[in-house]
């Protein structure tokens, strides 16, 4: 079953639960403990009898992982790149982030304002695997498979095939734009070409409503555009951020569908990734100036989604 927040919007991430006969696995936990253990509340007349016995962090963000400590016996299972990368951004820089007075914690404030990273434990897995890992949970066969990097370094997607279903974690954003931390787009269009061929029906993506396979469809159609976009500008010899701006405009002017997305303003960081993976030598902005980027770009149109 899953489990769906709010608008799905900058840290409103979804989670599942899969249950079997016995003992049942957890499919992420949330950006903060209180919405965590909101979560557990709800999912405790089902798993009575059925007690989360595992726990799958689908990649490093924190919308996924950081209410880790509140099911800590649980076996907590990752790809060993998540795992790693889980421990790059620990909650403490967030909780700082949030009580800074300056221009940056302003900033961060504005995409994570409604959260509280007080208390948050680094909660890192218990066990790592590469590639694949099938788990059977209380009598039902699981698929964990690693499709990243792509949104992060060590994406992984759960699929539950008796159940014809699969949790995305961020390799879906439904309602909202992709988010491209490190790609290439390739790999995360393959990943939805993965999905495509898989018998389901079912798509829990990490953030929007539940979907089908159209919902894979148009993500697979957002990130070709895009790639094939920032390849044209960064031919021509375009700044990554003017490219940017560019192709948001030009997609504003001829009415693709791609504007009407939540935080549209993620495309800097997307054609910024594609201009990396085509350029070893391009130097992407650090995190605080992708966020400026980001504000900047949805500020600068009416028509852009906040
Ligand atoms: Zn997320």
């Amino acid at each position: 079953m899953a489990y769906v927040q709010s608008d799905g919007s900058w840290g409103w991430s979804n989670a599942g639960l899969v249950l079997g006969d016995g003992s049942s696995l957890l499919v992420d936990t949330l950006f903060d403990l209180r919405l965590t253990q909101r979560m557990l509340d709800a999912f405790q007349p089902f798993v009575r009898t059925a007690p989360i016995r595992s726990l799958v962090n689908t990649h490093a963000n924190g919308d996924h992982c950081y209410g880790n400590q509140l099911v800590k016996d649980a076996d907590i299972i990752s790809s060993t790149a998540a795992a790693h990368e889980m421990t790059e951004v620990p909650p403490a820089m967030l909780a700082a982030l949030n009580a800074d007075s300056g221009e940056v914690g302003e900033l961060f404030r504005r995409f994570f304002g409604s959260f509280s990273f007080e208390g948050i434990e680094l909660t890192l897995p218990t066990r790592t695997f590469d590639g694949r890992l099938d788990l059977e949970v209380g009598g039902r066969m699981v698929e964990l498979i690693e499709v990243g990097p792509a949104h992060t370094k060590g994406d992984v997607i759960v699929h539950v095939p008796d159940a014809r279903t699969v949790f995305t974690g961020d390799i879906l954003f439904i309602g909202g734009t992709p988010i491209v931390w490190v790609g290439p787009l390739s790999n995360w269009i393959a990943a939805c070409d993965l999905m495509l061929g898989m018998d389901v029906d079912t798509v829990v993506p990490g953030h929007g409503p539940v979907t089908d396979k159209r919902g894979v469809t148009q993500v697979r159609d957002y990130l070709s555009y895009i790639e094939s976009e920032a390849t044209k500008t960064h031919e021509a010899g375009l700044d990554a951020f003017d490219a940017a701006r560019e192709i948001a405009r030009l997609m504003d002017v001829q009415g693709v569908s791609f504007t009407q997305w939540g935080e549209f303003g993620r495309i800097s960081v997307n054609v910024d990734t594609v201009y990396r993976s085509l350029d070893p030598e391009h130097r992407s902005p650090d995190v605080v100036e992708q966020f400026r980027r980001m504000a900047e770009i949805e500020s600068s149109s009416g028509a852009f989604g906040a």
